[in-house]
């Protein structure tokens, strides 16, 4: 049996579906999450990239005013050591601002605040001077130590802040004065800040109640999405130093690695709706493929013709379930059997071999050939082998196919249908015997009956001692007549039977009559019964065997006799007709009626009449009838009845012309 191919079932299909779709779905997220995720990353990047520049800006601010301070510091200790006079000390601060360009002025104050020497003409403070510009309420002694005072607008100018650091000048434990240092804020940025930095950022520098004392956007305005604050941490004064990025947020879109997402996104989804596509192709063909296989294994299954397939080295590649039940092997004991098989019979080896050797020559007779197989078990049986070629999509032959018939039944019922046929024969040999048997008892009956009255006629004459000589050859002559007669219906009913060639020829149906006439008689006087002629003149000639006609007419005269025995005698009349009228309904035909006034025929009697062995009379052989209608019909005649108007039967009969 070959193993029918299963397919997963359908709601599987559906459930396998799910996994791919939550991998895409997880792929995609993936997807979109990743550039996303690089933006966050970048942004934070820049965010702490901002962060660590400011730190760094930051510093550098601070070191290089506490650097200031200390030389400033050192040309203090100079001042008061009195190493330097207030002239070489303005030019030691000029000197001072020479190598520092973030220092606007120096200006030196005694103990009393009043200047001293200074880098600068104009006044440091205005009106206000140095003490304007101390803090009213400290709790820290400003007089010892180094203090930043709170930025002041540069005189002369608009919105030109100035940081000022003031450094006393210590002897002993006692002030004696004050060198201030003042840098311009703007100063600071455009100094102290990178330029690098400065073209990334916009730096401010605010002061406590966040209002903008200095600004630097060497490459445009901030665009307040990094931004940082840093505590600027003087003495006595804490500013702010904020940097703003020009730097946009990184975009999202215009990143490559979004693009690529997308259309690689697109191309995904592309794809997987052509898998889709193929695989509900490939599903629908599947479902169809299983539907054909399964028809086609139906179809196998119910064929009781045995298939086999071979190859070119003729190694069997298939056998259907009929042909396996047929020589009684399973289909894994046949296929990959190269020969001899085990489904030949031994005794016919040479044969198959033989067969097998002109059919890988190619020479395959599409008649088919018809040969033994050998059944597991052992039993021989005829099978009817039609051989073809087995040729594959590319027209390339691959091997052959042969279909295998069991013909055991066949060739039975050719034999049960010859031993029938035998048999038939016989009972229609047998059935001719009867037939000759009962037609010749029944005709000779009345030669013979001639002849016993003939010869009874003539005993008589004898015993009566009158010998009329010629009375004596009469009878005698009629006896012999009628013994010949005999020996002629012998003959013609032998023919007739056998349907052979009977003895037909051109007769004078007027001629007959009168020839039977006497034997018609002879028996009508026997039954009181009178016979009339009535022949129409010039009657054609008819075509037919004169005995079998004689023999119709006597057998049809004698049943009008019979059926008169028990008439009135007046009533007891036979009348012969012969007519040829074209208005009859016989034209071409000579028409022959036997009339009688006898007890006519029933409907019951008419249904059986021409039946072989159907008889009313208690010695009626019933084949009269019978003979007569096949007689007629074989001279292609026609024989039926009719009820006589005038009481009795009809019997009439057509003969063709000649
Ligand atoms: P048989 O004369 O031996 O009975 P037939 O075949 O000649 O056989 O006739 C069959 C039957 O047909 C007869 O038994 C008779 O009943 C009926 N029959 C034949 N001819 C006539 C007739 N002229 N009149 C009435 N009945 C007839």
């Amino acid at each position: 049996m070959p193993k029918l191919l299963t397919f997963p079932r359908r709601t599987s299909q559906k459930w396998r579906w799910l996994l791919p779709i939550l991998l895409v779905l997880l792929f995609l997220i993936t997807l979109i999450w990743l550039p996303w995720q690089a933006q966050r990353m970048e942004a934070n990047e820049r965010q702490e990239q901002l962060i660590a520049d400011t730190l760094w800006v930051e510093q550098a601010i601070q070191f290089q005013l506490n650097r200031n301070e200390e030389i400033v510091q050192q040309l203090g200790k100079d001042i008061v050591q009195e190493k330097l006079n207030p002239a070489t000390a303005t030019d030691r601060f000029r000197q001072l601002l020479k190598s520092n360009y973030e220092i606007h002025r120096i200006d030196w104050f005694d103990a009393q605040d009043t200047l001293v020497g200074s880098t600068s003409e104009s006044p440091l403070f205005g009106e206000a001077g140095l003490r304007g510009s101390h803090p009213q309420s400290s709790v820290i002694d400003w007089q010892t130590r180094t203090r930043y005072l709170a930025p002041t607008i540069e005189p002369n100018t608009n919105n030109t802040y100035l940081l000022s650091c003031e450094i006393p000048l210590i002897k002993g434990n006692k002030r004696i004065g004050s060198i201030v240092v003042s840098y311009r804020l703007q100063g600071i940025l455009e100094e102290m800040a990178p330029w690098w930095f400065a073209q990334d950022n916009q730096i401010s520098l605010l002061n406590p109640d966040e209002k903008v004392l200095a600004e630097r956007s060497a490459g445009g305005p901030g665009k307040n999405i990094y931004t940082h604050l840093r505590q600027l941490d003087f003495p006595g004064l804490t500013l702010t130093l904020r940097t703003n990025s020009t730097k946009n947020e990184p975009k999202l879109l215009a990143n490559l690695l979004v693009l690529s997402v997308v259309l690689l996104s697109m191309g995904l989804i592309w794809s997987l709706l052509a898998l889709w596509r193929d695989i509900n192709r490939r599903l629908t063909a599947e479902g169809a493929l299983r539907h054909q296989v399964a028809f086609r294994t139906a179809m196998e299954n119910s064929l009781i013709t045995g298939l086999r397939a071979r190859d070119m080295e003729g190694r069997l590649t298939y056998v259907n379930p009929a042909f396996c039940k047929m020589i009684g092997r399973t289909s894994e004991q046949l296929v990959g059997r190269l020969p001899p098989m085990p489904y030949w019979a031994p005794e016919a080896l040479d044969e198959y071999q033989q067969r097998f050797t002109q059919i890988l020559a190619g020479a395959i007779t599409s008649k088919g050939f018809e040969t033994i197989y050998q059944h597991a078990n052992g039993e021989r049986f005829p099978v009817l082998v039609h051989e073809s070629a087995l040729v594959n999509e590319d027209g390339v032959q691959t091997g052959w196919m042969s279909s295998i018939l069991d013909i055991s039944a066949l060739k039975n019922s050719q034999e049960l249908t010859r031993q029938q046929q035998e048999k038939l024969h016989a009972n229609a040999r047998l059935a001719t015997m009867g037939e000759i048997a009962s037609m010749l008892a029944h005709e000779l009956n009345q030669p013979l009956a001639a002849i016993s009255s003939y010869t009874t006629g003539a005993i008589n004459l004898i015993k009566a001692g009158t010998i009329d000589n010629t009375l004596l050859q009469s009878a005698l002559e009629k006896a012999n007549a009628q013994t010949l007669r005999a020996g002629h219906i012998i003959r013609s009913v032998h023919q007739f039977v056998k349907k052979t060639d009977i003895n037909r020829e051109p007769v004078s149906i007027t001629s007959l009559i009168r020839s039977v006439s006497p034997l018609i008689e002879l028996q009508a006087q026997g039954s009181n019964v009178t016979v009339r002629y009535r022949l129409s003149d010039n009657l054609p000639n008819v075509l037919v065997d004169k005995i079998l006609i004689e023999q119709v007419l006597l057998n049809l005269t004698r049943n009008a006799i019979e059926a008169m025995a028990l008439c009135p005698p007046e009533q007891r009349l036979l009348c012969i007709l012969a007519s040829c009228e074209p208005e009859s309904g016989f034209a071409g035909h000579v028409l022959i009626e036997v009339v009688d006034r006898g007890h006519g025929i029933t409907e019951e009697t008419a249904k059986q009449l021409f039946s072989p062995f159907f008889s009313t009379k208690s010695t009626g052989m019933g084949m009269g009838l019978n003979i007569c209608r096949t007689a007629i019909e074989f001279h292609s005649g026609k024989l039926n009845h009719m009820d006589n108007p005038l009481g009795g039967t009809i019997f009439r009969f057509s003969l063709p012309v000649k």
